[in-house]
């Protein structure tokens, strides 16, 4: 298999890495929206978030907040964005689960809320409904 990021993770592919665990491993990204843009990527080749298996989940997510945190301090930053591309239509560019953690700057030009879209009446709830039937069962 041809993964960058599985590369990474063996040490194949060079990488500024940030930290890593039994589970997860964390690096800069190479082409950063700012610079100290991170990823989060957990040590299993999984295509995207939901084909990531449960005992990975819970320390990516730990580590992504342990990590945003860090990243912050460590630039200064005035706040940080958490996203993750998931498919090609996302814009997913590697196939290996990954979270970015991008530093954001008071200064910086960068958009996130473009075309944001209006719900007419009874849609909302149409939508919540779609999503719903497909939740498994609510845990106690
Ligand atoms: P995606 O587009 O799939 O959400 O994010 C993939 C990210 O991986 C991109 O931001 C890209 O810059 C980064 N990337 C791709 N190849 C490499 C690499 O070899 N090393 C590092 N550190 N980052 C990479
Ligand atoms: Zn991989």
């Amino acid at each position: 298999m041809n993964c960058v990021f599985c590369s990474i993770i063996n040490r194949k592919t060079p990488a500024e890495i940030i930290y890593e665990d039994s589970l997860v491993i964390s690096f800069l990204d190479i082409r950063p929206f700012n610079f100290g843009h991170t990823l989060v990527v957990p040590k299993h080749h999984s295509e995207d978030l939901l084909s990531v298996p449960e005992e990975y989940l819970s320390r990516l997510f730990l580590k992504v907040q342990d990590i945003s945190g860090a990243v912050v301090r460590g630039l200064g930053a005035a706040g940080f964005n958490v996203l993750s591309n998931n498919g090609p239509a996302a814009g997913q560019t590697v196939f290996h689960c990954h979270i970015h953690i991008i530093p954001r700057f008071d200064t910086d030009p960068f958009k996130f809320k473009m075309n944001l879209k209006k719900y007419n009446d009874g849609e909302m709830r149409l939508t919540g409904d779609k999503i719903r039937l497909f939740l498994p069962p609510q845990e106690k």
